[in-house]
């Protein structure tokens, strides 16, 4: 993928720094020494958007290290990371100033803050209550910085809602005891944990390409403001092939040939994890031909397209997007395109644009001007709601045992994450046999 990549400053490396400079004198020897014994009982951790615009910087214990994770895999948190789950960890300053973040109301006491530019999702805030108990702000993990031994997941909450187990075949074992970590049906120690079978292998993967199931799938963010359909692959391969020299249709990469179902990978690349807040993110991949308005919407702003047809390229795409209004007053004007709904946009490269809601900033689309992608986009996985559950087996082929851009994590606290992801996932498709997806079409890796 050609978005930029960045370079990471960790806490060994700014520690390294810190102490090179010469002591000059008695005095600030002292004071050396004293930051010394603070440097080496307290860690600093940082947190920082996409585009650069917002960093966040704290201190911890270095005994609290790794920092516990909470991984939650509620409908609700895939539907506003677009992600398939969320993972976040607590940080140490609750009154951290969010003025600059984009505020989006989550539920009556959750507010989620990311930065309005790049959509990077970086904090929750809890609201105490009125049992006096005090706010609590919590940092979204792929928004911190891969310093060694920085954090650990170690619990799955509303793991229920996934029906399939969603990401959590991805990180079913702490890698560093080999023990399992805990599977909540709901919220932790008030509902059921979950058995490491369940569920049974699903029957999804049998499913022949002539049972489109369902046809249309949702494509939609937790506000509501992205309210798209995603249409089944199953009748690509009678669509003729523009090259009109092959005798025979041509499939595109995207289409597993097997099932006839829409290739899904997972990527840890700095920049996917920076964007969505979560380690691992989730894609597919799919022609904007089978992308579809929920319906027919009266379309006043935009006279290039027939009301609901959905943009033909992502240049048309683009266009649409950047010529919808973009401010709150706005919203409520009758030219607001209601079939672009809430879609956004941050340029992360001069040919690469990614999608997102501007109200509850949800990822929904990866698009590269490439010659031969111009009429598809990679999809945000967290934001299908299929009947088979969180990931969507029946229209999805996944690639297990595998993720793309695993030489980001190198170094720091992902490197274990990512190679338990890679072990887990394998073990799950050994587990169902469900095929891997195999060969090619893995554009980000
Ligand atoms: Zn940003
Ligand atoms: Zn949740
Ligand atoms: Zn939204």
């Amino acid at each position: 993928m050609p978005s930029p990549r960045f370079e990471h400053v960790g806490v060994a490396e700014r520690r390294h720094h810190f102490f090179s400079i010469g002591r000059r004198s008695k005095r600030v020897a002292m004071l050396d020494e004293h930051i010394q014994l603070l440097m080496e009982n307290t860690n600093s951790i940082t947190a920082r958007c996409l585009c650069k615009a917002h960093t966040f910087t704290a201190s911890v214990a270095a005994s609290s290290l790794p920092l516990p994770a909470e991984c939650c895999h509620c409908d609700s948190c895939r539907h506003v990371t677009g992600s398939l789950y969320l993972s976040s960890v607590e940080w140490p300053n609750p009154d951290e100033d969010l003025s600059g973040l984009h505020c989006y109301p989550f539920s009556s006491n959750i507010h989620q803050y990311s930065c309005p530019t790049c959509s990077s999702q970086l904090f929750s805030k809890l609201k105490g209550g009125n049992n006096g108990a005090s706010d609590k702000l919590e940092v979204f993990t792929g928004v911190l910085e891969n310093a060694p031994n920085l954090v650990k997941y170690t619990k799955h909450i509303f793991v229920g809602d996934t029906l399939d187990a969603g990401a959590t075949i991805w990180f079913s074992k702490d890698v560093s005891s080999g023990e399992p970590i805990p599977r909540w049906s709901g919220r932790e120690g008030l509902s059921e944990q979950l058995p490491p079978d369940w569920p049974a292998p699903s029957s999804s993967g049998a499913k022949t390409p002539e049972e489109p199931h369902p046809e249309f799938t949702p494509l939609r963010c937790h506000c509501g403001g992205v309210n798209l359909l995603l249409r089944s692959a199953v009748d690509i391969p009678q669509v003729p092939a523009r090259d009109t020299d092959s005798p025979n249709p041509k499939l595109p990469w995207y289409i597993d040939p097997e099932t006839h179902r829409y290739r899904a990978n997972t990527d840890c690349c700095d920049s996917c994890r920076l964007t969505f807040g979560t380690d691992l993110v989730h894609w597919t991949f799919a022609g904007l031909g089978h992308i579809s308005f929920v319906s027919p919407f009266p379309s006043p702003s935009s006279n290039s397209f027939p009301p609901g047809s959905f943009p033909a390229t992502i240049t048309e795409l683009k266009t649409a997007v950047l010529a919808n209004p973009n401010s709150a007053a706005q919203e409520k004007d009758t030219h607001r395109d209601l079939g672009i709904g809430t879609l956004a946009l941050f340029q992360s490269s001069p040919d690469v644009e990614r999608y997102f809601c501007r109200r509850c900033a949800a990822s929904v689309f990866f698009a590269v001007h490439d010659t031969d992608r111009m009429d598809m986009v990679d999809i945000a996985v967290g934001l299908l709601r299929h009947p088979d559950g969180a990931r969507a087996e029946g229209l999805l082929s996944w690639k297990y045992g595998s993720v793309g851009w695993i030489e980001d994590v190198k170094g720091g606290w992902r490197e274990a994450l990512v190679k338990g992801a890679v072990e887990g996932s394998e073990a799950w498709r050994v587990r169902g046999q469900i095929g891997t997806g195999t060969s090619g079409g893995d554009d980000k890796e």
